[in-house]
């Protein structure tokens, strides 16, 4: 029997770049695909430097109008001229999620709160959730300004906008202002609905995790993190800038935010040891670690001295202000 082998494919083609052969738009409907769906910066920063044909449509306005939220995850880290270009180059595209991102770092980290509320609210007049829900906090606590700055209205309004495109943290932020009546007519029992609203959306986040899912304890926040957020936390842990002494960063690890003034955020009304930018850090950081440490205050001065071990407890320190 005689075995015919396959002849293998002639090779005299090699030399031909195909690429080159392809015309411009269908290239940059490629790389719209690929920038909107690639999983780090560098995944697509590394088509940009193949060569000066990639580099040129990589830049087209109809590619970086896509840019997606993973392409556009600078770290704090990695931060340089070049990433900040990058962003601004999204930003003119029309990239509304480079909007956001941008305008978080510029209000937050570069401490520049008018170009960073510009920018955040034209990523919200086009709907942007996350965007719509930075704002909000924003005129909650007067943020880059002075107390008198608060607009409670505002920030409910933005809120309000926000959770109704599913922002679980600002339908949770609008039911507590419903129930306590903050920046809008009191609604207890509207409040309680929307509250109730969010605990099942949450729910039915978990309920929709694959099985083997790393739950961090039970702990875990069903809504993802924006990964500015990450940004915004790296940024000041590397002690890359100093906060000053007495500004606090939100006490909720998956936030970010630093004050921009003193005693801007909430604090723990039990404890007096946790501060939060909003009540949605307050309600994730509660379920996530702080109903294990929140202890009244009182409730560890005579506990300590009645072991007869007053040095345990720096009672100065702890004194409610
Ligand atoms: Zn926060
Ligand atoms: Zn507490």
């Amino acid at each position: 029997m005689t075995t015919h082998l396959k002849k293998r494919p002639r090779l005299e083609n090699l030399s031909v770049n195909h690429l080159d052969e392809l015309p411009d738009d269908l290239v940059i409907s490629i790389l719209r695909k690929l920038s909107s769906s690639a999983s780090s910066p560098a995944d697509f920063l590394n088509i940009l430097v193949t060569c000066k044909r990639l580099n040129r449509l990589g830049l087209h306005p109809l590619v970086l109008s896509r840019v997606g939220t993973q392409t556009l995850a600078v770290t704090a880290e990695k931060w340089s001229v070049s990433s900040h270009r990058f962003l601004k180059l999204c930003v003119n595209a029309g990239n509304v999620d480079a909007c956001y991102t941008l305008g978080m770092i510029r209000f937050y980290c570069l401490k520049n709160p008018v170009s960073g509320a510009s920018l955040m609210a034209r990523a919200a007049i086009k709907s942007h959730a996350q965007a719509l829900y930075s704002l909000s906090v924003i005129q909650f606590n007067g943020s880059g300004g002075n107390k008198s700055d608060k607009n409670l209205r505002a920030g409910v309004a933005l809120c309000a906008r926000s959770a109704y495109l599913g922002h679980v943290d600002a339908l949770r932020e609008l039911g507590h202002c419903l129930q306590d009546g903050y920046g809008v007519s009191r609604d207890v029992a509207e409040g309680r609905r929307l509250l109730i609203q969010a605990n099942a959306r949450e729910l039915a986040g978990y309920l929709s995790l694959k099985p083997g899912t790393d739950l961090n304890g039970g702990c875990l926040p069903v809504q993802e993190i924006h990964p500015v957020n990450r940004f915004l936390k790296d940024w000041f842990d590397s002690g890359r800038v100093v906060l000053a002494e007495e500004l606090r960063m939100c006490s909720h690890g998956g936030c970010g935010r630093p004050e921009t003034r003193s005693h801007e955020f909430r604090r723990c009304s039990v404890c007096g040891k946790v501060n939060y930018c909003s009540r949605g850090c307050q309600a994730l950081d509660w379920r996530a670690k702080h109903k294990m440490e929140c202890a009244p205050l009182d409730l560890w001065v005579p506990a300590a001295i009645e072991v007869g071990d007053v040095d345990a407890v720096d009672v100065e320190n702890h004194a409610p202000r």
